[in-house]
Order: C-alpha cells, then structure tokens, then sequence
C-alpha cells in the first residue's frame, strides 16, 4: 500500500474510533485532503486527530470533531447550508460534498482568499466563501437549511436563529471562550426551536465586527 493510501486509512480509523460514523460523512473526509488546508511548520501534522494554528491567530478544528459536527448536522443532498467561521476552510470543503451549495463567511480577509485559492485548487464548484460578521447572518441568502458555527458565542446568535428555515438544524458552541464550551444542536420547528446537547468542545470565540486583514 502507498503511504498515502496507508495515511488516508489510519486518518479515517481515528475518526471512526471517536464516532464519526456516517457513510456519507466518512467519504468526504475520505475523499478531501485536510493537508491542502494546512500551510508551513504544522503541515506535516496534518493527518493528526488535533487542532492546528492557521493564519489570524486562527485554528483549524480537530478531524474529529468536524466529523462530529458534520455528521450532526445531517446535511442532506437539496440542503442550502451557512457556515460561519471559514478559518482554513477545510469543514467547508467537508460540507460541499454533501450539500447542493455552502455559503462560508470569515471576519478575516486573509482567512477567506486563502480558502477561495484551495477551493479552487481542488475544484470544489459550490462553496461561496465571503468576508463577513457572521453573527449578523447572510440576510441575502437566507433562509437555510443547515447552519453551522465554528466559533464559539455565549448564546445562539439571534439574526442565525432567525435564518433557519423551519425544519431546519443548526449546530454551533455555546459558551465561554476561555472555559469548556458546549456543543448544541438547535433544531426549529414551526413554532420553536428544540436545543439538544451534544458534547463539551473547545472553540475560538465568535466576535462581532471585521477582523483588521
Ligand atoms: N471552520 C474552520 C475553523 C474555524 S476557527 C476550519 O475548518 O478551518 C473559527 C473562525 O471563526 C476563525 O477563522 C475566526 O476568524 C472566525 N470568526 C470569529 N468570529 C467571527 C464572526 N463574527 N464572523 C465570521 N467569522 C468569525
């Protein structure tokens, strides 16, 4: 077996072992290289189930824990879907293989050409990527069907609550950024939302205004 192909399958048992186990969720982690994603001193721990520093100050999410998110969010093949937070823009790039459009939003510039450069790069066709608060919301494209936050607010943003199409499931850290947040699933009905907990997770904080590159 290649070392590649011997890579592929050690990175997919890790996150079969920590409970990813949705088929479809599985293939596209499979199929997209999170090395791509991944640029200078850290590149070569790209595989590893752990968090990274990127540009900005950033970090790219625990492959497991994209998994976990992804797979909770039940994305199916129709679904619109919002992700706020594009960081390096690897769970994007997981979203577009199970969604019919992924609109992403970065306060950083920087964060958001860098991921458009690989989206290209890969040929990934339905990702949006644009640099924005997301905790205002994309008004002009809502509603959606799936919202995802990777960044961590005290409480569920109201204009994303408000975008959520009824049916719709939204996943998203809730908490402190300095204590252990918690992951919840939100999900809304025609006359209210039900929030269900998932796990504790530890995210960057989600801050209001554009970052300054
Ligand atoms: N999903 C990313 C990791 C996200 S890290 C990945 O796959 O690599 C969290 C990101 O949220 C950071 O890039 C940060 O700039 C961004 N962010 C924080 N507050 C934001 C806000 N209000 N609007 C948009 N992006 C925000």
């Amino acid at each position: 077996m290649s070392s590649e192909a011997e890579r592929t399958m050690q990175f997919v048992f890790a996150l079969r072992s920590r409970g990813v186990t949705d088929a479809r969720v599985l293939q596209a982690m499979e199929k997209i290289d999170r090395g791509a994603f991944v640029r200078g001193l850290f590149a070569e721990r790209a595989y590893e189930d752990m968090p990274l520093p990127i540009a900005c100050g950033q970090t790219i999410s625990q492959p497991s824990v994209v998994g976990l998110m992804t797979q909770a969010l039940d994305v199916r093949p129709r679904d619109k879907v919002l992700e706020i937070g594009t960081g390096s823009g690897y769970q994007a790039a997981i979203l577009s293989q199970l969604a019919r459009r992924v609109y992403t939003v970065d306060r950083h510039r920087r964060l958001v050409r860098a991921a458009e450069q690989v989206f290209r790069d890969l040929g990934l066709a339905n990702v949006i990527a644009m640099t924005a608060d997301g905790s205002r919301g994309l008004p002009d494209q809502a509603p959606f069907d799936r919202i995802l936050v990777t960044a961590a607010a005290e409480d569920p943003p109201g204009p994303l609550l408000a975008e959520l199409r009824v049916g719709g499931i939204m996943v998203l850290p809730v908490g402190q950024s300095d204590t252990v947040q918690r992951l919840i699933k939100v999900v809304r009905h025609e006359d209210g939302f039900d929030y269900e907990e998932l796990r504790p997770v530890r995210f960057v904080p989600l801050v209001e205004g554009l970052g300054d590159d």
